[in-house]
C-alpha cells in the first residue's frame, strides 16, 4: 500500500488524469514479486495498461519489493460491464469546471470510495467514460448527504473535461419543474423542448420531486423518450428506488429501470473516517487529532453532509474561541449533532459482561493481563463480537481492553472469524454472546 501511495504521488504530480483511476484501484495481493491491482471497469484497465503501467511497473521495481504488476478486474463490477470500446480520453486540466452549474469541489478525485459507495461509483466513472454507452439510464438513489449530486457532478466534470463540446445539463427536478411551469405560461414550449432534448447528457437531481406532478411526468416522460432513443446519457437520482417513489407513472418507472439502477449506503466506519481525513486535507485543516477524527465518524453516523458540517464546525469553533481541537471540546460543539445512543444500545461492557458469563470468567479476569488460552480466546471472541454489533472504533475496543492497539482487535476478528469456520465450541459461545444481545 506504501509502494502505491508512493506511485499515485510520483504518477499523480505529472498527470493528474492518473489519480482518478488510481484512486479507484486496490492493491489486493503481493504474491511472489507481482503485485495484484485490483482495477473497478474495464475501461479503467484499458486506461491504465496503455498509459500508467510501464511506469508503474518501474516504479514498483525501484521499492525492491518486486517486479510486476498485474490488473485484476473486481468481479463484483465485471458482470455489470458490457464491453467496451477502447477510446483514448485526452484531459485538460480542470479548465472549464465550474461551468454547467457543476459544483467544482464534486470531482472523481475528491470522493472517497468504500464498500458502501463502491459500486455507484465504479458505475459512475464508467458512464462518465463513455457516455450513452453503458448504462443508460443511469438511475443513484440513497438518502440525502450520502453524495448522490457529488458523484452527478464528478461525472459532469469528468465529460466535460474529456470531451470540452458535449451538450450537457445537470438540473434539479425542482428546477425542471420549474421551467416547465413558465415555458407553459410564457408560452415558450418549443425553447423549453429545445433545452431539454437537444442534448448529449441530461442529469435530473432528485426526481423524487415530480411525484404527484402529472404534468411534469408528462413532459419528463418525452424528454426522456427523445434523448434516450438518441443513444443521449440519462442521469438520475432519487432518494428511493424508482419502484418506491409514490405517485410516479408506472411507465416512467419501467423507463427509470431500463439501465442501471443503483443505491448508495451509508459509509461504515473506516469510511467516514477517510472521509474526514480527505476533507480536512482539502480544506487545509492541520492539527485536527485523530481520536477527533474518530469521534466524530463514531457519532455522526449516516449522513456526509453533517459529518463534513461537524468537522468545519469544530474548526470555526476553534478558531472563534481559542481553544484546543480535542474529544471534550468537540463534544460540547457538536452537541446538537450527536445523537444520543438509544436505551438498550450495545455497548462493550455489555459484551464484556456476557461473554465472561458465557466462559465462566469474570469481567476481572476477561481485562486483566492474565494469558491464559481459555481466558485469551474468550477476550477476543469478545472483542469479535463488539467489532460486528457496536459501531466502536477499532482503538476503542482496544482501549476498552486495555490494550493500546488497535491491530489487537483486527488480529482477534480475523481469528475468531476464522475459528468459527470449523469450530462448534468457539461458535455456539459467539452465538450465544450474540443471542443475548
Ligand atoms: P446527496 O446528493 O446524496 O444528498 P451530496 O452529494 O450533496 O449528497 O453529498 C453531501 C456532502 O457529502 C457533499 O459535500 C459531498 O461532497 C460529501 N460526500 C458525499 N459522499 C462523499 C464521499 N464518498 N467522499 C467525499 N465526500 C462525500
Ligand atoms: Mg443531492
Amino acid at each position: 500500500k506504501e509502494f502505491y501511495k508512493y506511485c499515485v504521488d510520483k504518477i499523480g504530480s505529472e498527470d493528474k488524469s492518473i489519480e482518478i483511476y488510481l484512486q479507484t484501484c486496490m492493491p489486493v495481493s503481493l504474491e511472489e514479486g507481482v503485485l495484484a491491482l485490483d482495477v473497478p471497469t474495464p475501461f479503467g484497465e484499458d486506461q491504465i495498461r496503455a498509459r500508467y503501467l510501464d511506469k508503474m511497473k518501474r516504479l514498483f521495481a525501484e521499492t525492491g519489493f518486486g517486479s510486476d504488476i498485474k490488473l485484476v478486474v473486481s468481479s463484483e463490477n465485471q458482470n455489470l460491464q458490457p464491453h467496451r470500446e477502447r477510446v483514448e480520453t485526452p484531459r485538460r486540466a480542470d479548465e472549464g469546471a465550474s461551468k454547467n452549474g457543476l459544483n467544482p469541489n464534486y470531482v472523481f478525485s475528491t470522493f472517497v470510495v468504500g464498500k458502501s459507495n463502491r459500486l455507484p461509483h465504479a458505475a459512475s466513472l464508467a458512464v462518465a467514460e463513455s457516455p450513452g454507452n453503458t448504462y443508460n439510464p443511469f438511475f443513484i438513489w440513497g438518502k440525502v448527504g450520502l453524495g448522490k449530486t457529488h458523484l452527478m457532478h464528478a461525472i459532469g466534470h469528468h465529460i466535460a473535461v474529456a470531451n470540452p463540446i458535449t451538450k450537457m445539463l445537470y438540473v434539479s427536478a425542482e428546477k425542471f419543474t420549474n421551467d416547465l411551469i413558465s415555458a407553459i405560461r410564457n408560452g415558450s414550449s418549443d425553447g423549453f423542448r429545445t433545452r431539454y432534448r437537444d442534448l448529449d447528457v441530461l442529469m435530473v437531481d432528485d426526481v423524487q420531486f415530480i411525484a404527484g406532478k402529472e404534468q411534469t411526468q408528462e413532459e419528463f416522460f418525452n424528454t426522456f423518450n427523445t434523448l434516450h432513443n438518441a443513444k443521449k446519457q440519462i442521469i438520475i437520482s432519487a432518494d428511493k428506488p424508482p419502484k418506491d417513489i409514490e405517485g410516479i407513472a408506472d411507465r416512467l418507472v419501467s423507463r427509470f429501470e431500463w439501465g442501471l439502477v443503483t443505491d448508495i449506503q451509508p459509509p461504515d466506519l473506516e469510511t467516514r473516517v477517510a472521509i474526514l481525513q480527505k476533507k480536512a486535507e482539502l480544506k487545509n485543516y492541520m492539527n485536527i487529532p485523530e481520536d477527533v477524527i474518530m469521534f466524530i465518524a463514531q457519532n455522526i453516523p449516516s449522513n456526509i453532509r453533517e459529518l463534513e458540517g461537524s468537522l468545519n464546525r469544530i474548526v470555526a469553533c476553534s478558531d472563534l474561541n481559542h481553544e484546543p481541537i480535542n474529544i471534550e471540546n468537540a463534544s460540547i460543539w457538536l452537541k446538537d449533532l450527536i445523537k444520543e445512543h438509544p436505551t438498550g444500545a450495545v455497548t462493550i461492557g455489555l459484551i464484556q459482561q456476557l461473554t465472561a458469563e458465557a466462559f465462566g470468567f469474570s469481567v476481572e479476569e476477561l481485562l486483566s493481563k492474565k494469558r491464559t488460552a481459555d481466558l485469551a480466546l474468550a477476550r477476543q471472541a469478545a472483542m469479535y463480537v463488539a467489532r460486528m454489533k457496536t459501531n466502536e472504533p477499532l482503538i476503542q475496543i482496544a482501549y476498552a481492553f486495555n490494550k493500546k492497539d488497535h491491530t489487537v482487535v483486527i488480529y482477534a476478528c480475523n481469528k475468531i472469524a476464522e475459528l468459527i469456520k470449523t469450530d462448534l465450541r468457539i461458535r455456539s459461545f459467539v452465538d450465544n454472546i450474540v443471542n443475548k444481545l
